[in-house]
């Protein structure tokens, strides 16, 4: 059913699904069922004993489900996708399978929240260790590595700091010490970033944002080599439980439909909006990756093929002044969660990254002036506006 010569907006429509393989229904059916009869007790049988294919009991795979997992492998360019119930349930299924007691992660420097918070849990439980590291230089990446290392766990853009790591040269370290590299691409979405196609061994989403991009569904989806995928199937992900739910499935693909024309307007507003922030009296500093000034400007040109719909910036001013501020705007909305048609705006340090640490939290540069902002589909004229009063007014 995949063809990946496709190009990436007519796979994101048709991949992953035939309407000739169900009665003609243009749109991928929603299997809402937890299990599935077989004919004889044999067909279970054999179904059970996997020598013949087919569905059994809706943790173990559902339709809905699949269609999803095919077109997000043929998005990200890879050979099978894995879906869970939330990014953290794709997270920890794909970090429990990759690591044993007393192994060792090396981490960018820059961890969303609960990630930071299951390689704490994994440290203090099973003495699974980790350092972080801003994966600068061949040398520095290389220099981190130890003999029990099981994995690279790499975010990039950073959250909230907007920092990018240069994949392709991480792949390549991770490569020559015979290590997986995994990447967090949740802010790029697979329309302006692909890890796979730059070495990298495993993509991770959280679901909820980009790809579903209407900030109804809590999902993640992994996607990777079908071997080590079909072994977290069967392990991490089948005896923990974090699967995801048809309904979810059926809504993410019809929010990937629409992917590359919302991520571009997206981008086209967050250009917008990030030219006028910088010029704006009470703000001291703005962070996107896509302006030339930007230190890791190449490394986006390289691998992103834009700078993506978040920006943060700083406020002049202390925590109060961060906060007035949210407080001044008229329709953006406080909240976390970002990719959603809604422009979402958020205070790091007290909110995705309260449960961070002070000492590291100040290290990842995720200071009290801090705020991110999730450039939604509105007129940016309209988001500015908004902004803007509300700056003025500090
Ligand atoms: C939201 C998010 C997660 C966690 O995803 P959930 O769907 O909320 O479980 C992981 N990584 C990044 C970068 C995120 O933004």
């Amino acid at each position: 059913m995949t063809n990946n010569h496709k190009r990436f907006n007519t796979s994101a429509i048709h991949d992953g699904y035939d309407p000739s393989d169900l009665l003609g229904s243009l749109t991928a059916p929603l299997f809402q069922t937890s299990t599935f009869t077989f004919e004889t007790a044999e067909e279970g049988e054999r179904r059970f004993a996997g020598e013949e294919d087919g569905y059994m009991y809706s943790r173990l795979g559902n339709p809905t489900v699949t269609v999803l997992e095919e077109k997000m492998a043929a998005l990200e360019k890879g050979e099978r996708g894995l879906a869970f119930a939330s990014g953290m349930a794709a997270v920890s299924a794909i970090l429990v399978a990759l690591t044993k007691a007393n192994d060792h992660i090396l981490c960018s420097a820059g961890l969303y929240g609960c990630t930071f918070g299951l390689v704490s849990m994994m440290k203090e439980k099973y003495n699974i260790d980790h350092d972080f590291s801003m994966m600068e230089t061949k040398d520095e990446v290389r220099g981190l590595i130890r003999p029990e290392t099981a994995c690279i766990y790499v975010e990039t853009p950073i959250n909230p700091t907007m920092k990018l790591i240069d994949l392709q040269m991480v792949a390549e370290v991770a490569h020559e010490c015979g290590i997986p590299v995994v990447v967090d691409n949740t802010f790029a979405s697979p329309y302006l970033q692909r890890p796979l196609e730059l070495g990298c061994d495993v993509v991770i989403h959280s679901a909820t944002k980009y790809i579903g991009g209407h900030g109804d569904v809590i999902a993640g989806v992994a996607v990777g080599k079908k071997d080590f995928l079909d072994h977290v199937q069967m392990t991490t992900q089948k005896d923990m439980g974090g699967i995801m739910s048809p309904l979810d499935a059926w809504l993410l693909i019809r929010g990937l439909k629409t992917l590359p024309i919302r991520v571009d307007r997206h981008c086209d507003n967050a250009e917008k909006i990030y030219a006028k922030l910088n010029k704006h009296p009470k703000v001291s500093r703005v962070l996107y990756p896509d302006d030339s000034d930007h230190p890791d400007y190449h490394i986006r040109q390289k691998q992103m093929k834009r700078g993506g719909g978040l920006i943060s910036f700083e406020v002049k001013g202390t925590k109060k002044d961060a906060q007035k501020m949210l407080n001044n705007l008229g329709f953006i909305k406080i909240a976390v969660s970002l990719g959603d048609a809604e422009t979402l705006i958020q205070h790091p340090a007290t909110m995705t990254h309260s449960v961070v640490p002070e000492a590291s939290r100040q290290q990842m540069g995720v200071n009290d002036q801090l705020i991110r902002l999730s450039v939604g589909l509105e007129e940016w004229e309209d988001i500015w506006g908004d902004l803007e009063q509300a700056l003025d007014q500090l």
